[in-house]
């Protein structure tokens, strides 16, 4: 029996999830599922954003469908997102940008980097360490490399090792994987490879960085798709999987049926191929291209459709 923990989280999370789950246990009414509560939204509530028991649960889980947790400017409240990917070592974070003529995979490593946790606020300054070990960069270059080697395709590993000298290890880590993959490789400059991507999607494949500039550079790819109502992701570690659109929780457009579902039906179709069924996991894209094409698309894209309007214009085509 497959178990799917259902995490909607704040903001439009609690909208798009919903309609996601919809089409995935449309397709796959043998799922089970159970609904995980984290987020600011309970932790205003009840003064707790997360526990414990909320991790323990998920990782029984044999995929986890997320929404969105708002983060807010207060010092003390630390990220559910981030403590949730460290709980489960969910070090590869795969955000693929696919067009009519290009399709990138951005592998940002997951589990530290700028995000490392360790940071701390003094009288006058505020310090967050970077950091970048041998073993993180390793199993991220060589996920990155068994992606680009699979796909036949460029690896670029997105650094900025001029500047930054832990930047020098991650360049050098993804080197050698790369060369030991026996692919096609080459290094860039992050603040370059961000213009470039956008000038140039095509010359790209299968793009490498460490945390911070991953986050930056699939939001900045957005512009090549319509925006960040589009892009899914996937979470990947050596025990779990989490499933989450690349947007955050909206608070702008929370609450008014204006959030596009794509990237959470994207990412629950990431879900699917993650558990084998591939298949299903194109009918879902093909769907999302023949109704937009049909002009049922949300406000983000020019259309007037609402969040559930659109996800039922899904199932239709689905034919569930
Ligand atoms: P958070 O603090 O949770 O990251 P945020 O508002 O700072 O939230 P995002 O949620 O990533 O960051 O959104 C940035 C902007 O992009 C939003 O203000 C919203 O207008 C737009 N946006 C994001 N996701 C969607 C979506 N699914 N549909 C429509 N617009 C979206």
């Amino acid at each position: 029996m497959v178990r799917i923990a259902i995490v909607p989280g704040d903001g439009i999370g609690r909208e798009v999830i919903p309609v996601a789950w919809n089409i995935i246990s449309s397709l796959h009414p043998e799922f089970e599922s159970f609904e995980v509560e984290v987020g600011y939204a309970r932790w205003q509530r009840t003064g707790i954003s997360c526990t414990d028991e909320d991790i323990s649960v998920m990782k029984e889980a044999d995929a986890i469908l997320f929404g969105a947790v708002t983060t807010p400017p207060d010092s003390c409240y630390s990220s559910v997102i981030l403590r949730i990917r460290h709980a489960l070592d969910l070090y590869a974070n795969l955000r693929p940008v696919k067009g009519d003529d290009f399709d990138i995979m951005i592998v940002r490593e997951n589990s530290e980097g700028l995000y490392s946790g360790i940071e701390w606020r003094e009288k006058d300054r505020a310090c967050t360490v970077r950091v970048v070990s041998v073993e993180g960069s390793r199993r991220i270059a060589r996920c990155a490399s068994h992606l680009a080697k699979a796909r036949g395709c460029l690896l670029t590993i997105g650094n900025k090792a001029n500047v930054i000298k832990s930047d020098v290890l991650f360049r050098e880590i993804c080197c050698e994987e790369a060369s030991r993959a026996g692919i096609p490789f080459e290094a860039c400059f992050i603040d370059s490879l961000a213009l470039d991507i956008l000038q140039h999607p095509k010359r790209y494949g299968v793009i490498v960085t460490t945390n911070i500039f991953g986050d930056i550079l699939s939001d900045v790819a957005g512009y090549l798709v319509g925006g960040l109502g589009m892009l899914p992701s996937a979470n990947i570690g050596d025990q779990h999987a989490l499933f989450e659109p690349v947007h955050g929780s909206a608070p702008d457009i929370a609450g008014q049926g204006r959030a596009n579902p794509i990237a959470a039906i994207r990412s629950g179709a990431m879900l699917l191929t993650h558990l084998g069924f591939k298949e299903d996991a194109e009918l879902i894209e093909d769907a999302i291209r023949s109704v937009c094409q049909s002009g049922i698309r949300t406000p983000d894209l020019g259309g007037s459709a609402s969040t559930g309007s659109f996800g039922e214009a899904i199932r239709s085509a689905l034919g569930c």
